[in-house]
């Protein structure tokens, strides 16, 4: 059985679309079968795996409120073992329009339960809001990754996202858990990236990955090719970064492939 695991902080900016791309990529190279569920109507996971935003009519909401089957609207990407379930922008509407239904809180749970035989892994990027869309993500999930920029205000609101994790793991999704927070954007001659590091792991202790994501401009080059690090500068220290952190997921996890 696949593992599901959401890629959260309301905090814009903090490099979660950056680790869910970068990260499902690894997990890919690695041989896991992996899915990329873009829960963000910015849709920019969706543009950087190389699929147009404006040429995808159905996304996961559409599946959650209309009742469409998640594996009509699979699509496939560069990588073999890389699939992404895209978004577009009419998921601003979502929250919305989801508020009159019933166990509206459980609706991407039960949209994607059927494909966890399907993935070792499913990753679902989350919008920078703790909206339905979020909360619906945390509950159909078993983890969260926290990614935490190494820059002023770091902590900035991560209490608040804390809560709200208890909050669901209390009412909705009491095996919810915290997969870990990841320091991302890491500049090692910059004092102030150095301190964050240092208070982070002082407050969370080995709640924080070993793996630290540096900052490096391949990254944030690779989504305007429609590809993820990996596959355009292997050796980069931004792609191996993902790739050690994939490597540290994989061995806590121990999964055995659903490929093999
Ligand atoms: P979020 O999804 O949390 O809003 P993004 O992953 O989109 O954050 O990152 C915000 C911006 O920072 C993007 O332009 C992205 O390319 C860039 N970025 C993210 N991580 C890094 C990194 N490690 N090094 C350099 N740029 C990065
Ligand atoms: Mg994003």
């Amino acid at each position: 059985m696949g593992k599901i695991i959401a890629i959260a902080n309301q905090k814009g900016g903090v490099g979660k679309t950056t680790t869910a791309m970068n990260l499902a990529a690894s997990l890919a190279v690695l041989e896991f079968k992996t899915l990329v569920i873009d829960a963000d109507p910015q849709a920019n996971t969706t543009s950087g795996l190389g699929h147009d935003p404006k040429s995808v009519n159905t996304s996961i909401y559409e599946c959650m409120v209309d009742g469409i089957d998640v594996k009509e609207i699979i699509h496939k990407t560069d990588l073999e073992y890389l699939d992404l379930v895209p978004s577009h922008i009419d998921l601003v509407g979502a929250e919305v329009e989801m508020i009159n239904l019933d166990n509206r809180e459980e609706k991407m749970k039960e949209v994607i339960s059927d494909l966890k035989e399907l993935y070792d892994f499913i990753i679902i990027d989350c919008s920078p809001s703790l909206g339905l869309i979020t909360i619906n993500a945390l509950t159909a999930a078993n983890s969260v990754i926290i990614p935490v920029q190494c820059e002023y205000f770091a902590l900035e609101g991560l209490g608040k996202l804390l809560n709200t994790i208890k909050i669901i793991q209390t009412r909705l999704n009491p095996d919810l858990e915290i997969e870990g927070i990841l320091l991302t954007m890491y500049d090692v001659r910059l004092r102030l990236s150095n301190q964050v590091v240092e208070e982070v792991r002082l407050h969370f202790k080995n709640m924080v990955f070993d793996t630290i994501i540096p900052r490096n401009v391949r990254l944030s080059e690779a989504p305007s090719f429609g590809l993820p690090a990996i596959s355009f500068d292997a050796d980069g220290k931004g792609a191996v970064a993902y790739l050690n952190l994939a490597g540290e997921i994989a061995q806590k996890n121990d999964l055995q492939k659903v490929t093999k």
